[in-house]
């Protein structure tokens, strides 16, 4: 039996890598860059106007000015060619040649053509001018592989000129309910049978993270149903998450069928609670599949723990997020497991964010984990971890 941290280690050593697509801009959320990015020029391009007002020179020596022009945004620029003369010049704008100075709208009292700084007004040598080159120059590399596409980073890859870029393709994902018990949420249920929510739960996790290619099926203990449809699923998609089956019950058909499609298991059981029997394996021909504990708890905490994590690895993220938290109490841990518990962050007004533990019923509470925000990774450890120890925190 592995180690959290020995799980983690082998998951990240055999996932496939998936391949690599040309994308556009719009789709970009969440892609993991394969190619460098530079800059096509310098930023800003230009002497850029950073305020409504009088472009002006500063050398000069004269608080009247004749307004000669008008500077829009988007205009090639115009020239100045005497200290006592002026042009109003609209933010964005390139600044006039001749100019090194813009004095604000606010800071003017103006008449039709003349225009008079206030005697509070500042000139000054690049006053509010966002000078050629100062943010990034033309040829930069901007962002390196690796880096996973958010909001600031797809600001510069369209302000660089890319109307594309090389991603890691975003993987197929199915999610595979088993067991006889599961019943859809809307279906008539008996007394004995159980709603099917896993799928849902991975499914809006999933999303969550900026998965969107997603399908998903339900199938009974039955092994050759099992073995057909998983085979078939495995052939349109480039991850399999199942959520059952795996543990040692008479009907936990999971890892054999796994195994007789070929698929190389990397690891079945981990030192942990809850989630212990978790599977993963990969196939020669890049697949890979999670095989998830079925009760609800342990589903959630290992999709968390290692399938998030392991997707981005498969996408060549350079970076996996880690957060840490410290724990306000003392608790008690397991001498041989690492126990995952659930967390409950509270901000409060007068001494900021507070934390409590919110240890569940068992993996099959899950109405526990409503309220909390994620859980803590505890090690193992003989008694207690004191009150102040910085744990691994993974946010729901
Ligand atoms: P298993 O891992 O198949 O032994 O399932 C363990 C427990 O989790 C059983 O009580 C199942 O009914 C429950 N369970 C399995 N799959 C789901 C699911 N998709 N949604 C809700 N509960 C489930
Ligand atoms: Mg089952």
């Amino acid at each position: 039996m592995l180690s959290v941290t020995e799980a983690q280690a082998a998951i990240h050593a055999h996932v496939p890598l998936l391949t690599i697509t040309q994308t556009g801009l719009r789709e970009l959320t969440g892609s993991v860059l394969a190619e460098s990015i530079f800059m096509e020029r310098d930023q800003p391009p230009f002497q850029r106007v950073m305020m409504d007002g009088i472009a002006v020179r500063s050398s000069t020596t004269t608080r009247d000015f004749r307004i000669v022009g008008t500077q829009a945004a988007g205009a090639p620029p115009l020239s100045l060619t005497r200290d006592d003369e002026c042009i109003e010049v609209m933010t964005g704008a390139e600044l006039p040649v001749g100019c090194d100075c813009v004095i604000p709208v606010e800071q003017i009292k103006r008449s039709t053509d003349r225009a008079q700084p206030l005697e509070s007004a500042v000139i000054s040598k690049w006053l509010n001018v966002h000078r050629r080159g100062s943010d990034a120059l033309r040829g930069q590399s901007i962002l390196q592989p690796g880096v996973r596409l958010g909001v600031t980073e797809i600001a510069v890859l369209a302000s660089a000129g890319y109307a594309t870029a090389q991603v890691r393709q975003s993987p197929r994902i199915a999610l595979v309910s088993t067991g006889d018990e599961l019943v859809e949420p809307g279906d008539p249920i008996e007394n004995w049978q159980i709603r099917r929510s896993n799928t849902y739960a991975l499914r809006s996790a999933l999303e969550q993270h900026g998965h969107r290619q997603i399908i998903d099926r339900h199938l009974a203990d039955d092994l050759p149903v099992l073995r057909h449809t998983i085979d078939v699923l495995l052939q349109e998609n480039d991850v399999l998450i199942l959520s059952g089956g795996v543990s040692m019950g008479q009907f936990d058909y999971v890892p054999q069928v796994l195994t007789e499609l070929g698929m190389q298991c990397i690891l079945h059981k981990i030192e942990q609670r809850p989630g212990k029997p978790m599977w993963f394996g990969v196939r020669s021909d890049g697949k890979a599949v999670y095989a998830l504990p079925g009760n609800p708890v342990s589903t959630l905490i290992c999709l968390y723990r290692y399938v998030l994590p392991g997707l981005l690895r498969s996408m060549a993220s350079s970076t996996l997020p880690v957060e840490r938290i410290t724990l306000q109490k003392a608790v008690k841990v397991h001498p041989e497991l690492t126990v995952f518990m659930p967390i409950r962050l509270k901000h409060d007004d007068q001494v900021g964010m507070q934390t409590e533990l919110c240890p569940t019923r068992g993996s099959g509470d899950f109405i526990s984990l409503l309220g909390t925000q994620g859980f803590v990774e505890l090690p193992p450890a003989q008694g207690m971890i004191d009150a102040g120890t910085l744990v691994p925190f993974y946010r729901w």
